[in-house]
């Protein structure tokens, strides 16, 4: 059975780092809805229009489009063995769609990791993130700096600042978080699938807290 890992988090707190770690370790995908938006965005796409508006705003895009969005990306073939799932879900509708999805793809979803962190914090590591334009690797000013300022290590693209990253957007997503995404958590913990992580801590421990989880 295909074996889905959920992240969930505030914004800021570290999912993508980590999620981009577990991907190269485990060699199961790594399914971003919020790398699959910025890529339409990127492309111009009809979807990437659609969801700028939202995401522009620090407000959720809505449920079908997203779900769909993720559909196509989990029906591909890198996902047979499961994936870590970054950003999705992140409304109560969505969760249910993924337990669909996972029951028609013989799937299910295998723990789910639960990164938190103060509001302070949050908005010290969004508003220091710096993403890479090509692959959307991910680094911070103060905390992981690129070796050359504004040049990814990893592929030589530039890097920029998300136009949602600035403090009063995130402030915004902090809120949103709390109002429609909070609710997973007890969804995932009355599921007997919840593992809380202290996202304070340097990226290593994480990580490694991560990978134990996941060994069980
Ligand atoms: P999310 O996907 O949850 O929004 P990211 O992984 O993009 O979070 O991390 C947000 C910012 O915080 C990035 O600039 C990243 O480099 C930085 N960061 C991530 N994890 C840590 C950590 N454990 N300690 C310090 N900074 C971190
Ligand atoms: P972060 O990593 O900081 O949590 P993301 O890159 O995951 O931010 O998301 C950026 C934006 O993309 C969100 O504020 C939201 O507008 C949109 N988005 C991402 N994932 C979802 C989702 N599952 N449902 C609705 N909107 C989403």
């Amino acid at each position: 059975m295909a074996a889905f890992i959920v992240l969930l988090g505030p914004p800021g707190v570290g999912k993508g780092t980590q999620a981009k770690i577990l991907a190269e370790t485990t060699k199961l995908a790594h399914v971003s809805s919020g790398d699959l938006f910025r890529e339409n965005i990127k492309n111009q796409t009809e979807l990437g229009r659609l969801a700028k508006s939202f995401i522009d705003k620090g407000e959720l895009v809505p449920d079908d489009v997203t779900i769909s969005m993720i559909r196509d990306r989990i029906a591909r073939s890198d996902c047979e063995a499961g994936a870590i799932l970054d950003g999705f879900p992140r409304t109560p509708a969505q969760a249910d769609a993924l337990e669909n999805m996972l029951t028609e793809f013989g799937g299910e979803v295998d723990v789910v990791p639960y990164i938190t962190a103060a509001e302070s914090i949050l908005v010290e590591r969004a508003s220091g993130r710096w993403t890479c334009r090509e692959q959307g690797h991910i680094y911070h000013q103060t905390f992981s700096p690129p070796k050359k300022t504004g040049v990814c290590d990893m592929d030589g693209s530039e890097l920029y600042q998300r136009e949602d990253d600035k403090v009063e957007t995130v402030t915004k997503r902090i809120r949103v978080y709390l109002r429609q995404t909070m609710p997973l958590v007890e969804y995932y913990r009355k599921g007997g699938k919840l593992l809380e992580i202290d996202g304070t801590q340097a990226v290593e421990q994480v990580t490694k807290e991560l990978l134990s989880a996941l060994n069980k």
